[in-house]
Parts: structure tokens; sequence; C-alpha cells
């Protein structure tokens, strides 16, 4: 799609205003399945928390996709939007043992991470297929808060541990089906991905009763112009060859499973803001746009570079601005970025849009969540309405008049 089109959207459903290139997650989706096409069984699970819109687990689902999920909100929400239990994947991380059984009866696979759930779980239900995360301690990427396979990490049961997983297993006469690791974020490096699989091959040997081995994700996709993303021919190719050799070795044609979200839709999204205000300081000219890190947080939270385009004078002369939002409270999107000159009234578009901002917007300061257009044949389709004031008020109750006196 083409920055006139979001011109175009802009104005008809006004902003601040998520748009999502139906185009785009195609041919994500099928770039991923191209690259593993000689793998036998192979499986894409959509991670969902990335954008959970339920028009986009639709598009998806059409795609031949099955669901990663973390919460049973996401397993209900996959199931509400067509998805066979079957298709559905749910890993989640320090959730009760009640919620893990209660997805268990919606017929959903279930990921354990952690040795004490299950231990209970073994114990309770020892027939029940169950997959186990694996954290093979490689650290992917730079950011801590991304990278969850490291030796500090939370997730996941250490590999280091696995003599005692081994032995909860055998005692329980648990049905291991899978080994799964997720190392987080951006994977830059295929060698250390391929290091990682290693990992979980070795653990793999330990279970005699496997149907898959997910990969997780960790995906990187390009935000700034010349970044590097994770190159998903070559790691195709790689692992592809790894994997069939492992599948022989084993024994058994197992299903390889990846669980991408940030690679499917993150490049697909654009966010549309209008400038309400130029503001020259000392030293910095500030664009002042109708939204804040309500609706987009990654830049405060992460640091992350979101490209921002000014698709109202995309040919203009280009000048240094820091684009902040309107919340009380520093919420700077860029610093000191070039962007084409930029007027009051003007949209501004934020690339990369898809993955990790809508699903973590919120209704700080009181403001409404934005509307969610998915582009698809040419044309806009209104996904999620824009709030409303009765929707900051759904769940409040007042106290009663003689409380208040
Ligand atoms: C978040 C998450 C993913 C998706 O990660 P991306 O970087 O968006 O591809 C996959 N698997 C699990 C278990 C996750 O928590």
């Amino acid at each position: 799609m083409q920055s006139k089109d979001l011109l175009q959207l802009a104005e008809q459903f006004g902003s601040p205003l998520y748009v999502y290139d139906a185009d785009k997650i195609k041919s994500q989706y099928n770039r991923l399945t191209k690259a593993f096409s000689k793998v036998e069984k192979l499986r894409i699970n959509y991670a969902m928390k990335a954008l959970s819109n339920v028009a986009i687990l639709q598009l998806l689902k059409e795609m031949g996709s099955g669901l990663d999920t973390v919460s049973i909100q996401e397993v209900q929400l996959g199931l509400h939007a067509g998805y066979d239990p079957e298709k559905i994947f749910y890993t989640p991380n320090g959730v009760s043992l009640e919620e893990i059984e209660e997805v268990h009866a919606l017929g959903v696979q279930i990921n354990i991470d952690n040795l004490s759930i299950l231990e209970q779980f073994g114990a309770k239900h020892p027939n029940v297929p169950v997959c186990i995360r694996i954290n093979p301690h490689v650290m992917a990427g730079g950011n801590a808060n991304i990278s969850v396979g490291h030796i500090d990490s939370k997730f996941g049961i250490s590999v280091h541990q696995l003599p005692h997983l081994v032995r909860i297993v055998e005692n329980t006469k648990m049905n291991i089906v899978g080994i799964h690791m997720h190392t987080g974020s951006d994977i830059l490096d295929i060698e250390v991905f391929l290091y990682a699989a290693e990992i979980l091959f070795d653990a793999a040997k330990n279970f005699k009763n496997l149907e898959f081995l997910d990969f997780g994700s960790g995906f990187k996709v390009p935000y700034k112009k010349d970044d590097i993303e994770t190159d998903i021919e070559e790691l195709g190719k790689k692992l592809t060859k790894r994997f069939n050799a492992f599948c022989t070795e084993y024994g058994k044609e197992l299903t390889l499973i990846f669980e991408p979200g940030k690679f499917l839709v993150s490049e697909a999204g654009s966010f549309l803001v209008k400038v309400n205000v130029i503001k020259q300081t000392t030293s910095t000219v500030f664009a002042g746009v109708d939204s804040g890190f309500n609706h987009l947080i990654r830049p405060m939270l992460y640091g992350s570079q979101h490209h921002i385009d000014n698709i109202s004078n995309p040919k203009g002369k280009e000048r240094f601005y820091s684009v902040v939002g309107y919340i009380c409270e520093t919420d700077t999107f860029a610093n000191n970025r070039r962007i084409p000159e930029i007027k009051e009234g003007d949209i501004l578009s934020f690339r990369n849009a898809g993955a990790y901002c809508y699903s973590m917007a919120s209704n700080y300061n009181s403001r409404y969540k934005p509307a969610e257009v998915l582009w698809m044949n040419g044309q806009g389709h209104l996904i999620r309405a824009h709030e409303t004031f009765e929707d900051l008020l759904k769940n409040q109750i007042p106290l009663p008049v003689e409380a208040t006196v």
C-alpha cells in the first residue's frame, strides 16, 4: 500500500489510526513457509500477543496458520475467531495450575515452563500430552527486556535441570510430546539460533514420544534504514538440513513449529497521527501529535526506533524534529529526527506499527484507544472502532449517593 492510501484512510477514519496491510502479512507468511518448504511437517503458530484483533486472527487462519497464546483469554479469542483447539498452542509463564487445567480442558496443547507446575500437573494428569519449555541459556539480541533465553531469565526450564526434569517425567509417567524454546526477540545471528537448536535436539533425545519440536521465534525485522534482519532464507536452508537429519536419527518425522509474532505483522502496520502543534524552543523543534505512549509505548519502553514519514509532505525539505505525544508525562517518539518539513495538521505515519503497538495500548490520561483498519484488496475495512466515553466508564461503579455525603 502507498502513502496516498494511508492519507486517504486518515481522512476517512480520522486520527490517531492503526492501519494493517493484509498483503504484507500474507507475503511474510509465505516467505517463512517457503524458506522451510523442505520440512515435511511444518507448522506456523502466529504469536497473537503481537496483534490480537480478531480480524487479523481470521486472516491468518485463512492462510493456514495456527495460534500461539500466552493466556487463557488469548485462547478464548482464538476460539472465538474460529480456530480449532488443536490449532492453538498455549505457552504461559507464571500462571496458576488452575488456568493450565482450564486451557487443557478446552482441548488446547499446553506447554509447561517450570518444574513445580510440571510435577503437579504430571501427578494429576499423567496421560495428557504435554510440551515442555526449555531455556537453552542463549542470548539473542542485546536488550535484556526482550532476551528471554539467557541465564537470569524467568522463562523456561533450565537445560541444566534436565536430569531433574527427566526424573519428574519418569516418576509421573507423563506424556511429553514436544520440546519448546523461545530465545526472545531480535535474532541477529543465525549461528546463535542454530547453537540453541542443538541444545534443543540434545534435550529432545531424552524423550521417546515426541511429535514436534517448537523453535519459538525472535525473528528480527528491520526498523530503521540499513537495519539488519534475520535472514530467513538462510536459516531455512541450514535449520531444515539439521532438523531433517535429527528426525532420521530420532526415527520419526517430527513437526517443526515456529511461533512468529513480529515477523508476520510488524511491517504490515502503520500508525497515523495528526500534528497538533509545532513548538519551537531555544534548542529544539517539537512536533506534538494527537497520540502518546498510551497508544504506542515501544519507543519509551524499549527505546525502539519507529521510522516516521510525513505523508502530508513527503517531498518537503528535511528538518530536525523531536516528535512527542500529548500525554502529561515525557513521551518522546523520536528525538532529533530528520523528517520532511512538518506543519500543524500534517499526518505522520509510524512504520512497523503492526506488532506490540495496539496490543500494548492503554487508556492512560483517560484517552480513547484508536481505531484499527485492515487494508485489503485496495480497500480499508474498519476492524475496531475507536473508543467512546462509554468505554471509559464501562465497569466503573460510582459510589452510591449516600456514601458521598
Ligand atoms: C512473544 C512470543 C513469541 C513471538 O515473538 P516475536 O518476537 O514477536 O516473534 C513467540 N513465542 C512466545 C512464547 C512468545 O512469548
